[in-house]
C-alpha cells in the first residue's frame, strides 16, 4: 500500500527523491517520509508432542479447505508474541517452541506473511469466535485438506522438506 495522505497530519503527500529508496510519499509539513506499506500476518501450523497437526475450520477463511493458525501483527509485539497470542486466542494452546520458516509476499491481500512451525503440549481446544472447528491430524497429513493456491499448503511444503 502507498500513502497518499499523511497518517500524522492528513495533508496530501509529495513525492520526494529519497537515496537509493527512489521517490517516496512525503509530508511537507511534518518532514516526513511515509514509506510504503503491507500488513504483517503469521502464519503457523501447531504441532503436539504425538506429532499431530492442529487443523481449523474457518467458515469465513474458506468453505471447501482447513487452515492454519493466523492473524495479524500488533505493533509493540515481536511477531513470536504474535505466534504465541494467535495460538492461545484461536485454540487454546500454549507454544513451547517457535521456529521460523520464512516470509512470503500474497498480492492479492498486500500483506507479508511470516511462516511457522510452533510445538505445543497438548491440551484441551478452547476456541475463539472465529474458529467454528478444530481438530488434531496425525502427520503426515492428506494434503487435499488444504487449498492448493493457499500460505497453509506452503508452509506444509516446506514442513516436509525440512
Ligand atoms: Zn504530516
Amino acid at each position: 500500500m502507498r500513502f497518499t495522505y499523511c497518517k500524522d497530519c492528513g495533508t496530501l503527500l509529495t513525492e520526494t527523491l529519497i537515496g537509493d529508496e527512489g521517490l517516496v510519499p512525503y509530508c511537507e509539513v511534518c518532514h516526513k517520509p511515509h514509506f510504503d506499506y503491507a500488513p504483517v500476518c503469521i502464519l503457523t501450523m501447531v504441532i503436539n508432542e504425538d506429532n499431530e497437526v492442529a487443523l481449523l475450520k474457518q467458515n469465513y477463511v474458506s468453505k471447501d479447505h482447513l487452515v492454519f493458525v493466523a492473524g495479524y501483527y500488533k505493533p509493540g509485539e515481536s511477531a513470536e508474541d504474535t505466534v504465541r497470542r494467535e495460538i492461545f486466542e484461536e485454540i487454546g494452546q500454549e507454544a513451547i517452541d517457535i521456529r521460523f520458516i520464512k516470509t512470503h509476499y500474497h498480492p492479492r491481500l498486500d500483506t507479508l506473511f511470516l511462516l511457522y512451525i510452533t510445538t505445543v503440549k497438548k491440551r484441551p481446544f478452547r476456541l475463539s469466535s472465529e474458529v467454528d472447528d478444530v481438530n488434531w491430524y496425525p502427520l503426515p497429513i492428506d494434503e487435499s485438506l488444504l487449498n492448493k493456491e493457499g500460505v497453509a499448503y506452503m508452509i506444509y511444503q516446506a514442513y516436509k522438506a525440512l
